[in-house]
């Protein structure tokens, strides 16, 4: 983002934050950044409203010209406020566990517009999925089909199932651990094993097995993975036809549209659309689509204060008070995520800027180019709405950072920081012991 340049959230790369001329501070839509470090303090993620609609239509649009639903993705980015904006604009939602389950129910989203994937579902997750009547169970092996069978007969009812099929499909990510539907992979049923799965999914009386799933992986930088698996996904349908599951009307091809955390191309949508529209608009069936980073991803940006400088083996640093607690991504992923100081300064400095964590591992940016920041100054993290809050710890008994959404010229605390009685909220310091 050039500075002086107000940077329209319908550009490709939309982004949190905006720098209305140099001299300014950056903003958040028309909410300066220095204001909400102010009064909600730092870290805290800040999120646009605007970019999350933004992304939300974008993607509607490029996918009308077929049945569809956008299902969000809730691993992502679960946080309350969000699911409420997601779900005012039109957005169904993907769940992976219990409690994903629970939020999106709380957010208002209702049983019919829930999928649920997952490849661990425990029998207490499957319950919940059955009492609540979600729209699919997206199931990811023969004994979890099984289990929700003998669930759902248990309490005379039936349940709609997609099986997640593994397409085993080479799948290019920028990061071997985002990468879901290649052979050998936990995800999904190995391609080969679907048909059997299908065959005795027919002969259960209390599931209705109504959709195929897919999730390649994340972020993914080839769009013709998408092709590969749709196709692969398609040919299954025939097979299972011919087999008589006549009732499959749910082609569930997932999440993985890629955003721009660095210089990557942004994900051409019109090209996404040129893949899946034509492959699904003949076949009858309905699309559900499970993106998390693509809706939430350039939508936040983590707001940090920078503690200390130092200088360490001829190198400098910046110690900030944000750090792998708060967004796991760099040192898990070894992830890229641009850094702005929110003043701009006229000096820049190479610099690692690094967390408070007692960990050699923290750090947010190694050797980067950023302004000439000091103690005192804040830090713009961006790109940091999905996969950030959500994958937050206490480790070091470091309380979580404070959530705020930014509707134009308003913002809100979405999730409060955590104070340390949150710390210990579940823990007993005079055991109570049960004997043997
Ligand atoms: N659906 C499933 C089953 C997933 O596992 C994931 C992420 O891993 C997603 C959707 C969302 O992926 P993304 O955030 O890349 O769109």
């Amino acid at each position: 983002m050039g500075e002086g340049l107000l940077v329209r959230t319908d550009s490709p790369t939309p982004d949190a934050s905006t720098r209305v001329s140099s001299s300014e501070a950056l903003r958040c839509e028309g909410v300066s950044l220095e204001r909400i470090a102010a009064e909600v303090g730092t870290p805290a993620y800040v999120y646009s409203s605007d970019v999350v609609r933004t992304q939300f239509q974008r993607l509607t649009d490029a996918l009308a010209p077929v049945p569809h639903r956008v299902h969000y993705s809730l691993k992502a980015n679960s946080s309350l406020g969000l699911l409420r904006l997601l779900h005012g604009l039109g957005a169904a939602a993907d769940v992976v566990s219990g409690g994903e389950l629970w939020r999106a129910l709380r957010a208002g989203f209702g049983p019919h517009e829930i999928v649920f994937s997952g490849v661990g579902k425990t029998e207490r997750e499957l319950e919940e999925a059955v009492d609540a009547g979600v729209l699919l169970v997206n199931v990811e092996s023969e004994r979890e089909l099984e289990l929700l069978d003998a669930i759902a007969g248990a309490k005379q009812t039936t349940v709609g199932v997609a099986l997640r099929v593994n397409p085993e499909i080479t799948v290019e990510t920028p990061h071997a651990y985002i990468r879901t539907g290649e052979k050998g992979n936990k995800f999904g049923i190995p391609y080969d094993e679907v048909r059997a799965v299908a065959r005795r999914a027919q002969r259960m009386s209390h599931v209705r097995l109504l959709g195929l799933d897919m999730h390649v992986g994340s972020q993914l930088s080839r769009l013709e993975a998408y092709a590969h698996g749709i196709e692969r996904l398609l040919e299954l349908l025939a097979q299972l036809k011919a087999d008589g599951a006549d009732e499959i009307r749910y082609l569930d091809i997932g999440g993985g549209l890629a955003v721009t955390y660095e210089s990557e191309e942004p994900t051409d949508l019109v090209r996404y659309a040129e893949i899946v529209v034509p492959a699904i608009r003949d076949t009858g069936l309905k699309l559900i689509v499970e993106p998390g980073r693509w809706i939430v991803g350039n939508a936040g940006l983590l707001l940090t204060r920078v503690l200390y400088r130092k200088r360490s083996g001829g190198k400098d640093l910046v110690v900030t008070d944000a750090g792998m607690t708060d967004l796991l991504r760099p040192s898990h992923y070894n992830a890229y995520h641009r850094i702005e100081a929110v003043r701009s300064a006229a000096e820049a400095v190479r610099i690692d800027v690094v967390g408070p964590v007692c960990e050699s591992g923290d750090f947010l940016a190694l050797d980067r180019e950023i302004a000439d920041v000091q103690p005192g100054d804040l830090i713009a993290v961006h790109s940091a709405g999905a996969y950030g809050f959500c994958m937050a710890s206490n480790y070091n008994s470091r309380p979580r950072a404070a959530e705020v959404l930014v509707d134009r010229d308003r913002f809100a605390v979405i999730t409060a920081r955590e104070r340390y009685e949150d710390l210990v909220r579940h823990e007993v310091d005079v055991p109570d012991w049960r004997d043997a």
